[in-house]
């Protein structure tokens, strides 16, 4: 969950995680841990139609879930993928 504070550009306020409600510590609008931000855009043969759902997790929470994962969630490592 993200909170903005309007200023000249959008800087980040509050930033918790959806699962826990923990916060996360911010420096100047930067989170200073690794945050997982999910989005969802729910199209027509959904049952949430046109529906934009978003949240983030924690990375704790985030490891939480997808070791519920049956198939593992794919690594790369970021130099692969810029
Ligand atoms: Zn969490």
């Amino acid at each position: 969950m993200r909170k903005y504070k309007m200023q000249t550009e959008k800087q980040l306020m509050e930033l918790s995680c959806n699962k826990c409600g923990r916060k996360i510590p911010l420096k100047n609008g930067v989170p200073q841990e690794g945050v997982f931000q999910g989005q969802a855009v729910w199209g027509y043969f959904s049952e949430k139609d046109g529906e934009v759902h978003s949240f983030d997790l924690c990375e704790a929470c985030y490891d939480e879930w997808i070791r519920t994962f049956q198939i593992p969630a794919e690594i790369l490592k970021s130099t692969e993928i810029l």
